[in-house]
């Protein structure tokens, strides 16, 4: 549960019944598509995890026919780009018997104005086929321009040329974001979890999971402490902040950096000592998952002052968990953004998808969670959707931290150099 695998995503697109789903099998060798004559047999997006030999852990998409003309198809189109959005490697399976290539240009043309890497897979369903390859080519000159195979993706023989082919030509740059760079041997580092009534039974949350796990791996000492937030709040918070104290003070050691649950801002930027770092893990999950854009969440905050009456604010998570009273989403942060910003509209996304740009443009902030439970690239690609309508971003970590003041503001970026 807690370790993020980075995989990287090939989406495997095309028309209607071109043999996209004979494709995924002939890949994951399961019959983890369906395949059927009949047109739009792949009713949404299937998804396989698979390790690809010589290549790495991947994630495979067979995606619906392109050409499917329904409502349920515009909306399955929609999907179907949103995949091509995310994807390192676009596939792009094409039979060459048809008579028109209307939609194969198409999926050309959005890939190349993505700067998607391509490969065209010719899948032959009868011999005589094969001579029309030529004719595809003119119509669709564009395709000269990227690699391809010529096979038949229901016959087994082409598993191995076809994995070889992938292997061979495609080139995948894994950046290395590590989650935690600041973490020192033999250092303590205290994580904040104040265990309200949203925390699952019997484990950590994910960025908390992780964060415990990286520090363990590196040598270093994670100690988690449960913080009493209504105590901490309270008038009587003494006794929560002696036995605060008491951790921080009795280590033998001082703690390198403290970092804690974000909706803990309010206490830990005053009781966090100045010579310890601090940081939340929202913040450490949003650097580590958009591949080390921190520094452009913390730009977006600066927004935050413009807002004004009328304006629309979308909050987004990246999951749909049980939401229950002090939820963070939609009662934390929306109170505050009522009480500094009055007659502000606020809207959610919550889960997976996120909606198309149409309907992003009224925005004028976008505060994102730590996007924990999607993969990075379908969080790049959010990113990529919000800039290219100049949406000012930010993150909640950075947020929660900025309403306590430049000082937490500032103290929570420097442990990742960043300045604002
Ligand atoms: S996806 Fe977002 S809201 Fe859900 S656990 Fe991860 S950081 Fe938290």
């Amino acid at each position: 549960m807690a370790k993020y695998i980075d995989r990287f995503n090939i989406g495997i697109f095309g028309r209607m019944n071109a043999g996209k789903s004979s494709l995924m099998n002939l890949i994951t060798q399961h019959n983890t598509s369906i395949v059927d004559p009949t047109p739009g047999t792949t009713a949404d997006t299937k998804t396989a995890l698979y390790e690809l030999h010589g290549v790495g852990p991947a994630r495979i998409f067979d995606t619906a026919g392109i050409d499917e003309s329904s409502t349920l198809g515009e909306k399955k189109r929609d999907k179907v780009y949103s995949v091509l959005k995310e994807s390192d490697l676009v596939l792009l399976v094409i039979d060459p018997s048809r008579k028109d290539f209307l939609p194969e240009k198409e999926i050309v043309e959005e890939a190349r104005n993505r700067d998607k890497q391509m490969f065209v897979v010719y899948n032959i369903f009868k011999e005589k086929d094969m001579s029309e390859i030529s004719k595809v080519e003119e119509e669709v000159p564009l395709l000269k321009f990227h690699k391809k195979i010529i096979l038949s993706a229901d016959k087994q023989e082409y598993r191995l040329p076809l994995t070889e082919f992938i292997k061979n030509n495609f080139e995948y740059e894994k950046t290395e974001q590590k989650l935690l760079p600041f973490v020192e041997k033999d250092e303590f580092y205290i994580m904040i979890i104040p265990m309200d009534d949203e925390t699952p039974q019997e484990r950590f949350l994910r960025p908390q999971a992780m964060t415990e796990e990286y520090i363990t791996r590196h040598w270093a000492y994670p100690i988690a402490y449960r913080l009493d937030l209504n105590a901490a709040r309270s008038e009587n918070s003494l006794n929560e902040r002696t036995r605060f104290e008491k951790l921080i003070n009795g280590l033998g050691k001082r703690p390198k950096c403290i970092i804690t649950d974000s909706q803990a801002m309010d206490i830990m930027s005053k009781w966090c000592p100045e010579d310890i770092a601090l940081t939340t893990f929202s913040i450490i999950m949003i650097q580590f998952m958009s591949n080390g854009r921190l520094k452009k969440f913390a730009d977006g905050i600066k927004n935050l002052s413009k807002l004004k009456k009328g304006d629309s604010i979308l909050i987004v998570e990246a999951c749909n968990h049980d939401r229950v009273s002090e939820d963070i989403g939609t009662v934390q942060i929306p109170a505050i953004l009522n009480r500094k910003f009055p007659g502000v509209e606020i809207e959610h996304n919550f889960g997976r998808e996120f909606q198309e740009n149409k309907s992003l443009g009224k925005y004028s902030l976008i505060i994102h969670c730590g996007g924990c439970m999607i993969s990075k690239q379908k969080l790049i690609s959010r990113i990529r959707d919000i800039e290219s309508l100049n949406i000012p971003y930010t993150n909640y970590g950075v947020f929660l931290s900025a309403v306590q003041g430049e000082n937490a503001l500032r103290k929570v970026l420097q442990v990742w150099e960043i300045s604002i």
